[in-house]
């Protein structure tokens, strides 16, 4: 399976060099050459068959024989060693809770099996692979605890001071070994340019073999299609699922069209936004307008520009007609997500973040008008994880689970920096790390 970068300018690569590069070199993102099809008898058998297998199938094919399929085999199993069930709410509003990670967020499935993608491919190289990554919170935790101890590849985790959360603080800056915590005395923007900045610079690039780790890795975008098989192998009823995604940068709902494209049966997805809502701007008016980024309380989706975007389309081929038929999408404001996490908890005793409970006012709002259909909400957070917000709404405190206690109790060992690109250049090239 070849990757062809969605600007054209790049030749084609297979996997493993796209996993390696992050982006093509035209600034393009990698895009499949085809989206393979799933053999119909393994989509009517989803029950029988373990999830291992099921995920081993969904990925061999764009893998191709970049992996041996024995370590593939391991690396999908080390990826989702944890459940992933699937939770009735009430009614017809199901939760898929894809929080049971170490780092209790989706983005663990994505992180973990990137991770030891590029740790088989640092085997085959000489060079150490340095991974840069700006975070607005969850996908620094996920990627620290994926690289951590992976021989041969060290992490840096740029972070906007005081502007994450205390838990997500502590799961990106109490690892140590060879994961580096940045806390930037800036915000969000100023961490992603700095990183950006990083990946032009060709003196940088010469001395330092630099990728990224953010969701626009086709190995950490498309393994994020499993536990949509995952859902419909618990998936009861004749009739498909709607699916409520919680959106920021669109890899998740984007591997979702994906599994969808490759066979799997759903009756329609929704992009669930907060007040970035440049996607559902684009569906009604049909004009694309980004937007610097707003904050809000569901803070992994304050994205102004959804990078994945791009990648929608071109599933779509360009065509918004095709892409409404599938997708719609939806806004919901801070005050509205306060209100459901705490009636969904009153009435329902099942407690939302604040991205699930995004996703679900997005399905609320689709079964309001189409009340034969049943829907899935991706809870894609523990709430613990916002318990800022949370605990405040709902007037209780809300126990810790094991996987964290530990991580909470460590001490934070970070590197302070400032918020220009030439305070990252400095620390990049003096630092002797490895
Ligand atoms: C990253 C994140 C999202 C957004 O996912 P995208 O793939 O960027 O659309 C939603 N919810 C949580 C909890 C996240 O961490």
């Amino acid at each position: 399976m070849f990757f062809n970068s969605l600007h054209h300018q790049s030749p084609s690569v297979d996997f493993k060099t796209a996993t390696i590069q992050g982006q093509a070199p035209d600034g393009g993102l990698y895009f499949p050459e085809r989206i393979p099809q799933l053999p119909a008898e393994i989509i009517s058998r989803l029950e029988s068959l373990s999830r291992e297998e099921i995920a081993f199938q969904v990925i061999q094919p764009y893998v191709g024989d970049t992996i041996p399929e024995n370590r593939l085999r391991e690396i999908v199993s080390e990826t989702i060693d944890f459940p992933i069930p699937l939770k009735k709410i009430h009614d017809h509003y199901y939760s898929l809770e894809l929080f049971h990670g170490p780092t209790l967020a989706f983005k663990d499935i994505g992180a973990r099996f990137m991770s030891r993608c590029l740790g088989h491919f640092a085997q085959e190289k000489k060079e150490p692979i340095t991974v840069l990554v700006a975070t607005s919170g969850d996908t620094g935790g996920a990627v620290a605890s994926g690289f951590h101890q992976v021989d041969g590849v060290r992490v840096i985790i740029l972070y906007p001071s005081g502007k994450v959360s205390s838990v997500q603080e502590k799961q990106l800056t109490t690892f140590g070994d060879n994961i580096h915590a940045l806390e930037v005395q800036g915000n969000f923007d100023d961490c992603q340019h700095m990183v950006k900045q990083a990946f032009k610079d060709q003196e940088l690039t010469k001395a330092i073999f630099l990728t990224s780790a953010n969701s626009i890795n086709v190995a950490r975008w498309l393994p994020q299609q499993f536990y949509y098989f995952f859902a419909l192998q618990q998936w009861k009823d004749q009739r498909p699922p709607v699916i409520s995604v919680p959106s920021g940068n669109f890899g998740n709902i984007c591997a979702g069209l994906m599994a969808w494209k490759a066979g799997l049966p759903v009756a329609h997805f929704i992009a669930a936004c907060n007040a970035n809502d440049v996607v559902p701007r684009f569906l009604e008016t049909g004009k694309y307008l980004p937007l610097p980024a707003i904050p809000t309380i569901s803070n992994a989706m304050d994205v102004g520009n959804p990078s994945n975007f791009v990648r929608i389309l071109e599933i779509f081929g360009q065509d918004a007609t095709a892409l409404k038929g599938v997708v719609s999408s939806y806004r919901t404001s801070d005050e509205r997500t306060r209100e459901l996490i705490d009636a969904v908890y009153h009435q329902h005793s099942y407690l939302l973040d604040p991205h699930g409970a995004v996703a679900y006012d997005a399905l609320h709002n689709w079964l309001t008008a189409h009340p034969e259909d049943k829907g899935i909400v991706l809870e894609t957070a523990h709430p613990i994880k916002f318990l800022d917000v949370v605990e405040p709404v709902i007037k209780q405190s809300i126990p810790v689970p094991d996987a964290i206690g530990e991580t909470l109790t460590k001490t934070k060992k970070v590197y302070l920096i400032g918020n220009k690109y030439e305070d990252l250049k400095a620390y990049l090239l003096d630092s002797n790390l490895f």
